[in-house]
């Protein structure tokens, strides 16, 4: 019998970026119409990961800015971070570094297993937000970055899954299980 690992997620990001939509498509396989301002919701689904099993949980967050204060909850028994943006939002990218810094410190400063998404790459006519400025500002924290479309189901698979492995990268990096 497989280990099955329980993995808890936090998704962040401002508000209106895209989190329920990412988060409910990886969960429920669709993408519903139209903006809803989720208070705070929880998802579980089980990830195989070749001979591994994990129960992800995921907290999908109401939206925060840069004068957010992260209670607890977001830091104490997480294990990874989904930090979304959307490309069509510099604003929304700028709250990113700012919430980075705040999880950075909440966790001891010692390395928080990120991935950085930049969400509705679909609406490349409306970009405010370059693939190269998400890249680097992932590469300077040591993090992976990804470009998505929760409308498009355009890699939202692949970040949940990226998680899961950038938290094992920690974790090894650490000498820990
Ligand atoms: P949240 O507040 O970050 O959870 O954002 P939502 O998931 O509620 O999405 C906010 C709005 O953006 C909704 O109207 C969604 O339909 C829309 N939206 C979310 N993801 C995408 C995407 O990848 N592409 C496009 N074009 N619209 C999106």
């Amino acid at each position: 019998m497989p280990l099955v690992r329980y993995r808890k997620v936090v998704i962040l990001g401002y508000r209106s970026v895209g989190k329920t939509s990412l988060a409910h498509q990886f969960v429920e396989g669709e993408f519903v119409e139209g903006y809803d301002p989720t208070v705070e919701n929880t998802y579980s689904k089980i990830v195989t990961l070749g001979k591994d099993e994990f129960h992800l949980h995921l907290v999908d967050t109401a939206g925060q800015d840069e004068y957010s204060i992260l209670p607890y909850s977001f830091i104490i028994g997480v294990h990874g971070y989904v930090l979304v943006y959307s490309v069509t939002s510099l604003h929304s990218f700028q709250v990113i570094e700012s919430l980075y810094q705040k999880l950075h410190e909440g966790h001891g400063k010692t390395r928080v297993p990120v991935v950085l998404v930049g969400n509705k790459a679909d609406l490349s006519p409306e970009r405010e937000v370059q693939a190269v400025e998400g890249k680097k500002l992932a590469e300077s924290w040591g993090a992976t970055f990804m470009e998505s479309s929760a409308r498009e189901n355009q890699l939202t698979q692949g970040i949940f899954t990226k998680v899961i492995q950038e938290i094992a990268r920690v974790e090894n990096s650490y000498g820990q299980e």
